[in-house]
This record gives C-alpha cells, sequence and structure tokens, in this order.
C-alpha cells in the first residue's frame, strides 16, 4: 500500500469567521483528509484536499444501516500562537475499538495521526487563539457500498474535517441541571454503548430533546437491564465525589471510554486523591445526598472538558450538589487539564502533541 499522503492545496482560502463569536459545528476549514478502503486494496489514497462536498450511491448502506464510526478531539493554540493536541494517539486506538465492533476495516494508527498533524498545520490559521476557543476535529469512517443486502460493506472512507468553535463557557462555569432517565437507555451491555457509533445518538436524541423541554440540560443514563446503576450523562462520562472518594462507573461494556475520563483518573491518581471505578447506583448517589457526604458530581467529555452538576432530578425529588456551586475539586481538574491543554501547565504525562 502506498502510504504517502498527497496534497492538494486549495487555490482559494475561505474567509474566516470572527474567532470571538464562533458557533458550533457551523464552519469548516479549508482542507480535509480522505482515505478510501476496498476489499481488494486496503485502505488508498491517502490526501488532503479542499474542503468539499462528497457524492455517495444512495444505497449506500451507510443510509441503510448505519456502519459508522466517528472521534472528536480539538487542536489549541495559546499567546504564543503554539498549536497543541491533545493525547491523539488515543482517539485513534478508540477509532479503531469502535470499528472493529461495527465490522469496519481498521485504520493505520500512526498514518492517521500523521494526517492529523499535518491537516490541522496546513490549517493552522484556523485554530482561534480567543481564549477557551480552539478547533474542533472530526475523524469519521462511513460505509459507501452500494448494497441493500444486510452484510458489512466492502467499500469505505475515512476523513477527517475540523471546525473552529467558541469557548465552552463564556459566562464562567455554570452547574447545570440534570434528569435522571428512568424509562429509556443509552446502552445495554453487549450493545454498541462502547463504541463511537451514529445510532448511539440517534437513540438518545428523542429523550434529550424531552429533558430539554423540561428545562434540564441532559439527562442522567442508567443501566438498561436494572435500571439502577449510573452509567452516563448526556454524551460524557460522570464522577462523583462522596465523602473524599471520587467514583465514576467502571466500564461495563455499554459505557464509552473517554480520554477525558481516563485522563481525570489519572490526574487524580497524580494528586493522591482516592478514585475508583465501580458500579455506583442512583440510591447511592441519594443516600450519599441525604448523609451529607455527596460533595461535587461532573460530566467529563472533549466539549466542556469539565460540566459540574448543580442538581439531579430523580423520582421526583431533587438532589441538589455543593448549592449549585462549582467544587473545588471539579475547578482544579479543569484549570489543570485545560492549562496542560493549551500549554499554560507543566505536561508531566506527555499527553500534549505539538503541531509546527
Ligand atoms: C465521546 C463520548 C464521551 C467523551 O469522550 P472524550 O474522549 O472524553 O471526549 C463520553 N460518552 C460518550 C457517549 C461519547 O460519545
Amino acid at each position: 500500500m502506498n502510504n504517502q499522503i498527497e496534497i492538494q492545496l486549495s487555490a482559494k482560502r475561505k474567509e474566516k469567521p470572527s474567532f470571538s463569536d464562533l458557533k458550533f459545528g457551523k464552519t469548516y476549514t479549508d482542507h480535509m483528509f480522505i482515505m478510501d478502503y476496498s476489499r481488494e486494496k486496503g485502505w488508498y489514497d491517502p490526501r488532503i484536499v479542499p474542503y468539499q462536498p462528497i457524492t455517495l450511491d444512495p444505497a449506500a448502506t451507510i443510509f441503510h444501516y448505519g456502519q459508522t464510526i466517528f472521534e472528536g478531539l480539538k487542536a489549541y493554540k495559546n499567546e504564543n500562537e503554539e498549536v497543541f493536541l491533545f493525547r491523539p494517539e488515543e482517539n485513534f486506538k478508540r477509532l479503531n475499538r469502535s470499528s472493529v465492533r461495527l465490522c469496519i476495516p481498521e485504520v493505520d494508527e500512526d498514518l492517521a495521526l500523521e494526517a492529523l498533524v499535518k491537516l490541522v498545520s496546513i490549517d493552522r490559521d484556523w485554530v482561534p487563539d480567543v481564549k477557551g476557543t480552539s478547533l474542533y476535529i472530526r475523524p469519521f469512517t462511513i460505509s459507501t457500498e452500494p448494497n441493500l443486502d444486510v452484510t458489512p460493506s466492502q467499500k469505505y472512507r475515512f476523513m477527517i474535517i475540523m471546525s473552529p468553535v467558541g469557548a465552552f463557557y463564556k459566562e464562567g462555569m455554570n452547574p447545570v441541571k440534570i434528569a435522571v432517565e428512568s424509562e429509556y437507555v443509552r446502552a445495554v451491555r453487549g450493545g454498541t454503548g462502547n463504541a463511537k457509533t451514529a445510532g448511539n445518538y440517534a437513540a438518545a436524541m428523542l429523550v434529550q430533546e424531552k429533558a430539554s423541554a423540561a428545562g434540564y440540560s441532559q439527562v442522567l443514563w442508567l443501566d438498561g437491564k436494572e435500571n439502577k446503576y449510573i452509567e452516563e450523562v448526556g454524551s460524557m462520562n460522570v464522577f462523583f465525589k462522596i465523602n473524599g472518594e471520587v467514583v465514576t462507573p467502571e466500564l461495563s461494556g455499554s459505557i464509552l471510554e473517554g480520554i477525558t475520563r481516563k485522563s481525570v483518573i489519572e490526574l487524580l491518581k497524580h494528586w493522591g486523591v482516592p478514585v475508583s471505578e465501580r458500579r455506583i447506583s442512583m440510591e447511592e448517589v441519594y443516600e450519599a445526598h441525604q448523609n451529607g457526604q455527596l460533595e461535587e458530581a461532573f460530566g467529563t467529555g472533549t466539549a466542556a472538558v469539565i460540566s459540574p452538576i448543580g442538581e439531579l432530578f430523580w423520582n421526583g425529588e431533587i438532589i441538589s450538589i455543593n448549592d449549585n456551586k462549582t467544587g473545588e475539586l471539579s475547578l482544579k481538574i479543569y484549570n489543570t487539564l485545560t492549562g496542560i491543554q493549551i500549554g499554560k501547565e507543566d505536561d508531566p504525562f506527555g499527553w500534549r502533541v505539538k503541531v509546527e
């Protein structure tokens, strides 16, 4: 296989949006990465080309049976115009784990990373430098073979597209209200919950809409079997600080293994803060609240990094956490992680990858 990444630069650069007023996922950079797959050739023609629409046959299996997976990560620019990625190799490892679950061929992780770094480097003027902003990066694979037979596609396309995004917390960090969902589930053990695939998101939308209409910003998902154990919050992993110990649900097969989650656990261990990955039920959280031991709760994910939870609504009861204020530990984790990401803090774990 020819692994040489071909580069075709755009003749005309697009006008950039104002970096102080960015909407999520509305504008895309000048270039994108594409690589195709066929049974016979494997992955071939890795190339960086001008950002443009693609053409697919209406019978392409992606439209019918949803063989697709994606990733999400960010590039950050600091005052010295340095550009960094945060643990990008973890994204390609996870992309391949998701691929295996969806019968999609794995990509060469080194090649994918090389392509990503080149793409960000070419479009580095698109990495916004206003405080809190970043360049959101979306690698994804779709099945492209025209075939209505329910069988894995023989053709795929892997792409990376990028979009400048605004600060998640424009008016400071505000704890959010969360509805605990006791009817619908996001994923079940043995299903696709631990793969980053479109269907999980499609299945969550109705529930998310219902929660939004009732005034909650996200739902807290419980396990699909007993409807008891906590899994995730919206599309973030979730942490609780109870009586000095930080607890996050163990990876049960239905939980997506977040890179932010992993980083938070490693950071807490590094600090000597007790942290455990175990099953945790809503009852346990409720009891901790009743006993005054529920100290903090927060979601973790690339978009927000840390999203403090101020209130949980469960079984007709309101569980308010830390008087609806951001917890001390939540804030410390947020400041440290964002500091590492932007190159303001030391990087003792070697998480940053510099883009020249
Ligand atoms: C992407 C995702 C996360 C967060 O993962 P990060 O790598 O931390 O961004 C958590 N839960 C779900 C369901 C996700 O899709």
